[in-house]
This record gives structure tokens, C-alpha cells and sequence, in this order.
């Protein structure tokens, strides 16, 4: 019998522990929010009041958390000290690469097998066991953390050792935020030259300018029914999000010296918007800002 502690029942952790649930998997679950415990009971888990009496008898432990601080904190003070040894260690949290680094160092030297698996999909997909697994381990820990992942996932990929899931993370969210501010200037420049931007939808996305943010994520309202420019910018994937993941892609460019100019051209866009008062509304808004229509 599979035993999960899952830990951190927000947003993304909620449905990410109903699906392990629904799996026919004996879940143990804690958060600091009672509300978010109580919750977890009508889903058919064991809610517990601390995270050293969730992982006690675990043999898998998934952690889904808000940022490396909280990470940190959870694994000393808790998962490594009270899970048993031949527990697999998963943090599915979207971290800094170096606290991910470390914690899977601290774990491996007291004989735990370590994972960071970041995710993409956002809720609709956390929800509905639909998520994309990016994921951080050694090649001989694969399999299991892939078995343990797979009633929340759709995907599962393998993207190298330690670290390597967070990564692909800010790598890949640092170039869908670059792509959404270069389409969304696109669509601004094409309406300041007086060109309809059904035409434009039309052309770029036959043409070279062709990308995810346009085709599937179209900024501009109508061309793409059903993205989030249809619904006054709401729900999908929050500006605060995309915020702090293009600052986790800048501090990391800064450890290792790697050039990101767009990056940062990027992450002062989105501090503006975020400043502004839009962090809660979906990251394709930037259009509007540009548009000067905030
Ligand atoms: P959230 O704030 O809704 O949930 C985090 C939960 O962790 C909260 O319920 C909080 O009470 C709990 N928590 C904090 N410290 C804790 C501790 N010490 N012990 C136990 N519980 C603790 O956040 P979320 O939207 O679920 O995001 C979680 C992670 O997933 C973040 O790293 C985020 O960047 C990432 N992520 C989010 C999305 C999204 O669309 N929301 C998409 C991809 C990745």
C-alpha cells in the first residue's frame, strides 16, 4: 500500500492530494490551515496536526509549498528527521534551484531518495490529474518518483539530476513570460499602424511569429475563444506568479553569470504590472498595460 504524507493543501496541493486519493492511495495530510485540513477529510485523507506526525509512516512524501524558505524549513525540521529511510522524497513546489540542491544533498546523505518535480498546468490541471512533471533526480530514482507522481500527472519527464526540474521550470517560464510581452507589442504596434488585429491574429499565426502565447494564449480578446483575454483577464495563470518566477530565472542568470537581457527586460515589466495592483489577474493582461489601458 502506497502511504503519501502530502504537504502544503493550497491552490495546487489540494487537488494534486485528492487525485493520489482517488488513486485508492492512503493519504496523511497537513497544512497550517485548519480550513485546508478540514477540507482534505471530506476528500477521503487523514488530516494530522504537524508535518513530522504526516511523514512518520510514509513511504512517499510530496511537499507543495510556496517558495525555497518554506521548503527548507520543512524538510530540517521535519521530513528528515522523523520519515523513514526508504522514503522517496519529492518537493513538486516551484523553488530556487539551490535550495532544491540542497535539500536533495541533505536528504541523499541520510539515505533518502530525493526529487524536485516542479509543475505546469496551474490549477485546472492540478485539479483534474492533468499536470506536466518536470523532474530532478538521479537516473536509479526515476521510476519510483515517476509511479509515485503518476495519478496527479499527464506527463512525467525525466529532465536530469537534482535541481535539474526547477531548472526547466524557470527556464520555460522565463521564456513564455518573454514571448507574452513580445506578442502582446506586436498586437499594440499592429493597432497603432492601423492594422486589425484579426488580420494580424491571422497572418503572425501562419508566419514566423508564430508562438504558444499567441496561438494558445492569445493576449488580444476573440482571436482564441477560450484564453483569458476573453474573461476580463481572470483566472489562468496569475501575474504574481509569473512575477516570481521570472525573479527566480534572474537570480539564478545572477549565480551563474548566464546573459538574460529579455529576462530582465521581463521580470521590471511584470514588477510594474504587479505594482500596479494587476498581480491577480492572468499574465496575458500586459497587453492592456502596454496598450496604456490600465
Ligand atoms: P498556495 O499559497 O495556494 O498554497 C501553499 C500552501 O502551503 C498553503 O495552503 C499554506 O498554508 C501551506 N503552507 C505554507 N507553509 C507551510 C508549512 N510550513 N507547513 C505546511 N503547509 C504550509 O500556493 P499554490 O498556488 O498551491 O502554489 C504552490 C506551489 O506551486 C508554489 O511554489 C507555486 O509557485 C507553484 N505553482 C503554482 C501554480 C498555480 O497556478 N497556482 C502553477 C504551477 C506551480
Amino acid at each position: 500500500m502506497t502511504r503519501i504524507a502530502f504537504i502544503g493543501l493550497g491552490n495546487m496541493g489540494s487537488g494534486m492530494a485528492a487525485n493520489q486519493a482517488k488513486a485508492g492511495r492512503q493519504v496523511v495530510a497537513f497544512d497550517l490551515s485548519a480550513e485546508a485540513l478540514a477540507r482534505a477529510k471530506e476528500q477521503a485523507m487523514t488530516p494530522v496536526s504537524s508535518a513530522a506526525e504526516a511523514v512518520k509512516d510514509a513511504n512517499v512524501v510530496i511537499t507543495m509549498l510556496p517558495a525555497g524558505s518554506h521548503v527548507r524549513e520543512v524538510y530540517m525540521d521535519a521530513i528528515l528527521p522523523n520519515a523513514p529511510k526508504d522514503a522517496v522524497l519529492i518537493d513538486c513546489s516551484t523553488i530556487d534551484v539551490d535550495s532544491a540542491r540542497t535539500v536533495a544533498r541533505d536528504a541523499s546523505m541520510q539515505g533518502f531518495r530525493a526529487a524536485d518535480a516542479p509543475v505546469s498546468g496551474g490549477t485546472v490541471a492540478a485539479n483534474g490529474g492533468t499536470l506536466t512533471f518536470m523532474v530532478g533526480c538521479r537516473e536509479q530514482d526515476f521510476a519510483d518518483v515517476e509511479e509515485a507522481l503518476k495519478p496527479m500527472a499527464k506527463a512525467i519527464i525525466h529532465a536530469g539530476d537534482n535541481g535539474a526540474g526547477q531548472a526547466a521550470k524557470i527556464c520555460n517560464n522565463m521564456l513564455l513570460g518573454i514571448s507574452m510581452i513580445a506578442t502582446s507589442e506586436a498586437f499594440a504596434l499592429a493597432e497603432s499602424l492601423g492594422l486589425d488585429a484579426q488580420k494580424f491574429f491571422d497572418i503572425a499565426s501562419k508566419a514566423s511569429g508564430q508562438n504558444w502565447s499567441l496561438t494558445s494564449y492569445c493576449p488580444w480578446p476573440g482571436p482564441v475563444p477560450a484564453a483569458p483575454s476573453n474573461r476580463d483577464y481572470e483566472g489562468g495563470f496569475a501575474a504574481a506568479m509569473m512575477l516570481k518566477d521570472l525573479k527566480l530565472a534572474q537570480d539564478a542568470a545572477d549565480t551563474t553569470g548566464a546573459p538574460t537581457p529579455l529576462g530582465g527586460a521581463a521580470e521590471a515589466i511584470y514588477t510594474e504590472l504587479v505594482n500596479a495592483g494587476f498581480g491577480g489577474k492572468d499574465f496575458s493582461i500586459v497587453l492592456q498595460m502596454l496598450r496604456g489601458r490600465l
